[in-house]
Parts: C-alpha cells; sequence; structure tokens
C-alpha cells in the first residue's frame, strides 16, 4: 500500500525547493499506483518497456510515464508514441534509434543522457570524463526529433555520504559546463535528474531538478 501521508509530505518539501517528483512504479500493483494518482500525483516512472506499456494501458491517459531504467534500441518503438521523457539514454545508437523513432510517430521526444558517476559497474552511462568530447564531436543537438532536456545521474550505493555528495557535485559540475558551452540558446536543457528514496536530500542539496522516488512512497519492495 503506498502512504499517501509520505507522499503529501515529501510533496510539499520537493514544491518549496521546486524540484520535481517521479514517483517510481515499478514492481508496484495498478491499484497502488492508481491510489497515488487519485491523490493527485500524475508523474510516475518505470524501469521496463513491458510493464510501462502494460500499466499504460490500464491507467489513465493523463499519466506522464518516464523511462528510468536501462533501454534497449530494438524497444524504444514501443514507448516512443506516449513516453514523457526518457531519462535513461546511455549511448549514441540509442538516440539515434530515438530520434528516428520520433520522426514515424511525429513527434519530438524529451530525453536526459545518463552519465555514469559511480565506479560501480551495475549503472550505466556515457562517461564521465570524455563526455564533453563526444558532445563536441557528435552532431546531438541537430537531431530533429530528439529534445536532450538535460543529465540523469545514480550515485553510488553506499552510506559514505561524501562520496555520495561528490558524485552528485561532479555531475551538476558537468551540467553546467555543458549548458555554458552547448546549450546556451536551448532553454529546454535544464533537468537534472538525480536522487532515489535513500539519497534525494544530497542530491538536492548538490543541485538536482527531479528526483526519481519509489520505495518511499509505494513500501518497500
Ligand atoms: C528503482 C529506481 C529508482 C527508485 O528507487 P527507490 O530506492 O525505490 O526510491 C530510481 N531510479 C532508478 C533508475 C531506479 O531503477
Amino acid at each position: 500500500m503506498p502512504n499517501i501521508f509520505q507522499l503529501r509530505k515529501l510533496s510539499t518539501e520537493l514544491a518549496l525547493s521546486k524540484v520535481k517528483l517521479v514517483a517510481v512504479s515499478k514492481t508496484y500493483p495498478i491499484n497502488d499506483i492508481q491510489m497515488v494518482y487519485d491523490s493527485g500525483h500524475k508523474i510516475f516512472g518505470e524501469n521496463k518497456v513491458q510493464e510501462m506499456l502494460q500499466k499504460s494501458t490500464l491507467l489513465p491517459t493523463d499519466i506522464e510515464w518516464h523511462l528510468i531504467g536501462h533501454l534497449q534500441s530494438n524497444k524504444v518503438k514501443y514507448i516512443a508514441p506516449f513516453v514523457h521523457l526518457i531519462h535513461s539514454v546511455d549511448n549514441l545508437k540509442l538516440l539515434h534509434e530515438i530520434n528516428k523513432q520520433g520522426q514515424k510517430n511525429n513527434r519530438i521526444i524529451n530525453c536526459l543522457l545518463q552519465i555514469k558517476i559511480t565506479p560501480e559497474l551495475t549503472k550505466t552511462g556515457f562517461e564521465l570524463g570524455n563526455f564533453e568530447q563526444l558532445v563536441k564531436n557528435e552532431a546531438l543537438l541537430t537531431l530533429p526529433y530528439v529534445r536532450i532536456c538535460g543529465l540523469m545521474g545514480m550515485a553510488s550505493f553506499s552510506k559514505d555520504k561524501i562520496l555520495v555528495a561528490q558524485e552528485f557535485a561532479e555531475l551538476k559540475k558537468l551540467f553546467d559546463r555543458l549548458k555554458a558551452g552547448y546549450f546556451t540558446n536551448t532553454p529546454y536543457f535544464s533537468e537534472l535528474s538525480m536522487g532515489m528514496s535513500g539519497d534525494y536530500t544530497l542530491a538536492i542539496s548538490q543541485g538536482s531538478t527531479m528526483v526519481r522516488i519509489g520505495s518511499l512512497i509505494f513500501g518497500n519492495r
């Protein structure tokens, strides 16, 4: 059962810092998501294409669906018609496929580029070190059916607050450099998706504009 009281508290807290909340509903049943929706929240995140597709057909059509998990290029076509924001673009082939599917559906698809900010091998993303070079060399900004709205990152799964804050700070620095260097005329490059149930306060203190929170709202998986 979702904790609606916790959700309200969190929403108020985030609204004060102008941070957006993506309620991460992966693994939770339709009824739980409906309860959260009925309380007034309409932004949900899923990490698997199949699960997002299924849920989106059963739930109200004004939900904003965010894909937050690793996305295989051959699955982009399933979500291209309706996805609101893909947080997890972690390679160029994928970005080009999103552009192609955007064109087919005649819609511009909002994307965040996921950056690897932790040495943990389970997390994917563009390498932090050579990312600016890549932006310089590739015509990322000219893909007509892709809108790059910002960056996303996941910190180490660690109790070490200093380490986690440092990782978030690195991502914020990269975001600021990119904005100043390549996205000066693109006001929509404005989102920094970082922070989950366990580390969102740290992420906000380092400049997050969007947090992805599951278990704190829906309960333990
Ligand atoms: C599951 C997940 C979250 C939310 O995790 P919680 O600890 O439940 O808040 C956030 N981001 C991504 C990419 C996830 O896969």
